[in-house]
């Protein structure tokens, strides 16, 4: 169990979270940084009187270090002010909570640093994942994941060989539009996307899930937590979201994970690893419940298949997929595109991409930078 943490992204649904579960068991908040939500970020300020936070908008900061001025807290700004809050001394655990690409930065610091991570931001290990792991390798850091799926993995795995693992199976709710065709996702609005039907989240990861990338998403993210072939890893949609994940070992048996849909669950269990503290959040109760698995429907959420294919091919490619999935998510949450155009924007945009191997965080960085300009 860990003592003190800072959390990058804690005005998010994840941050927001981590933080309830700190105030339940009395975790110190060292350091917070948020992108501009400067009212919620000084009222948890407040609260927790962290040694420092962080905000990504430089204006922002200027306005919350005078609302502060009455507080023994530093406010820094803009990215280096983020890396600074991931690599703050005697911090336990970082955890990375802010979504998109903005938290591969931060989360590379906090590696860099020695930090253990609780990782939410999955998009720093699709972009970047062998990078991000050889790191943490490297530095013997820990990574414990948040994400409710491979937070069921990693238990499952508990006490087995690696060698022994036959494949991962990923669970998927299907989001909002499980069984729908091509024809009735046309006529999709933003608002009928954000209803997901287990989970409130974030709206970039709600879109995500609705269109089924975010479990290309976590497919690429349990490739490099678990280290394994993306051909071993197998999706399997299961609406009711009660089994979080398995693994199936080489004897044919399969352990699985399986709770209510609450992420305070896998949050509490990345801070507390390796120990398990009593909560009092909803228990699961399996009488008169059904559990139903079906196979994915890739040909209709191309997303799913196009996140294969792009993990094959590696190099830039996780990235390229992210970059035009981030900006073509942004362009259909403002109503500038349709939601079957996510798809098609970021299967354009992967065709028309020359690819290079061996990308340095560098090289993403830039390569980011540059698909959004022509984008
Ligand atoms: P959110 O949109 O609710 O919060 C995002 C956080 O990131 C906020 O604190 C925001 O201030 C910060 N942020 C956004 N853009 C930034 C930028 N450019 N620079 C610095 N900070 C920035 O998102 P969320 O739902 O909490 O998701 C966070 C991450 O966790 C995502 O990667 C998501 O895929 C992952 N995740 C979320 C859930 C969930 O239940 N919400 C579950 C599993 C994984
Ligand atoms: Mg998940």
């Amino acid at each position: 169990m860990i003592d003190s943490i800072c959390i990058l992204g804690s005005t998010g649904s994840i941050g927001r979270q981590t933080l309830e579960v700190c105030r339940e068991h009395g975790v110190k908040v060292l350091g917070l940084t948020a992108n501009r939500n400067i009212d919620l970020l000084e009222e948890q300020a407040r609260e927790f009187n962290p040694r420092c936070i962080a905000v990504a908008d430089k204006n922002l900061s200027k306005k919350l270090k005078d609302r502060l001025s009455d507080c023994d807290i530093e406010v820094l700004s803009g990215e280096s002010g983020l890396i600074e809050v991931a690599s703050m001394s005697d911090v336990h655990m970082v955890v990375s909570a802010i979504v998109g690409i903005a938290g591969l930065v931060p989360t590379y610091a906090a590696i860099r640093t020695g930090h253990d991570i609780a990782l939410a931001n999955k998009e720093t290990l699709v972009v970047a994942g062998k990078i991000i792991t050889d790191e943490a390798r490297k530095r013997d850091v820990k990574i414990i994941p948040v994400d409710s799926e491979h937070s069921a993995i990693f238990q499952c795995l508990y006490g087995n060989d690696r060698r022994d693992v036959e494949k991962i199976i990923l669970t998927a709710s299907g989001g909002p539009f499980r069984g729908k065709d091509k024809e009735y996702l046309k006529t999709v609005t933003p608002g009928m996307a954000l209803k997901h039907p287990n989970w409130v989240m974030g709206k970039k990861i709600t879109i995500d899930s609705a269109t089924m990338m975010n479990k290309g998403f976590e497919v690429i993210e349990a490739k490099w937590l678990f280290d394994v072939d993306v051909d071993n890893i197998e999706v399997v949609v299961h609406p009711e979201s009660i089994v979080h994940s398995m693994v199936e070992y080489v004897d044919g048996v399969v352990m699985a994970q399986l709770g209510t849909p609450d992420m305070r669950v896998p949050i509490s269990h990345a801070i507390m690893y390796p120990d398990r503290i009593k909560n009092n959040f909803g228990k699961l109760d399996l009488l008169g419940r059904k559990l139903t698995f079906e196979k994915p429907d890739m040909d209709t959420f191309e997303c799913l298949k196009m996140s294969y294919e792009v993990s094959r091919a590696g190099g830039l490619m996780p990235m390229v997929l992210n970059t035009a999935n981030e900006v073509a998510v942004d362009r259909f949450l403002k109503g500038d595109i349709g939601f079957l155009d996510i798809q098609d924007t970021i299967k354009r945009v992967l065709d028309g991409y020359t690819n290079i191997s061996n990308a340095t965080i560098e090289d993403i960085l830039y390569g980011d930078i540059e698909l959004r300009k022509n984008l």
